[in-house]
């Protein structure tokens, strides 16, 4: 079932044989583990192999190492489970690919406003529930929404503030929490940073 054409071949050293550490777990341990990257973030490196010589962290849930490719470039590769990852890298991570042009944000923004209008607010806002749709963005898995405690108060427009480097907080316009704080976890304004 693998495809080869996106597969890394991880070749590591004997000398890191002798202490145990995480990815002896993996299949074909220690010359010809194969590999991939998740499908959820860019990756830039094209297939190949790489040699593995050295542990940088080592612990039962997590394992840093370094590697080398053919060409001498330096890799640190992390190993982890899913859960331990998500959970480490939190909200920032899951915005990673969001943190482009302040529009972007400023569309997806606007979007969750419209919601809070409508009386929903979504409770479980990630990156994995932000879909792409032309040049529109959708927000999708709202199982987890709840209703807005109150009318929601929100009128400030994002796409058309995406030079503002901050709001007053007194400014009548953002007055919802929960919104302020996803333009603030998605660095909406700089605070003149
Ligand atoms: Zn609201």
């Amino acid at each position: 079932m693998s495809d080869s054409s996106t597969m890394f071949t991880l070749i590591f050293s004997d000398a890191l044989s002798t202490v145990p550490h995480l990815a002896q777990q993996l299949g074909d341990y220690s010359t010809s583990c194969k590999v991939r990257p998740g499908h959820s973030y860019p990756f830039h490196l094209p297939p190949q192999e790489i040699k593995i010589d050295e542990i940088l962290y080592s612990s039962q849930r997590t394992a840093v190492y370094l590697g080398r490719c053919g060409n001498g470039l330096e890799l640190a590769l992390k190993f982890t489970n899913i859960e331990d990852m998500s959970a480490e890298a939190g909200i920032y991570d899951a915005f990673e690919k969001l943190q482009g042009t302040k529009v972007e944000k400023a569309k997806i923004l606007n979007k969750l406003a419209e919601a809070h209008r409508a009386g929903l607010v979504h409770r479980d806002f990630a990156e994995r529930n932000v879909v792409v749709q032309g040049e529109d963005y959708r927000i999708i898995d709202w199982a987890s929404a709840k209703r807005h405690m109150s009318p929601c108060h929100w009128s400030y427009d994002f796409t058309a503030h995406v030079e503002d480097d901050h709001v007053e907080p007194t400014d009548p316009a953002v007055q919802c929490f929960p919104l302020k704080s996803w333009a603030e976890y998605m660095h909406f304004w700089d605070h003149g940073q």
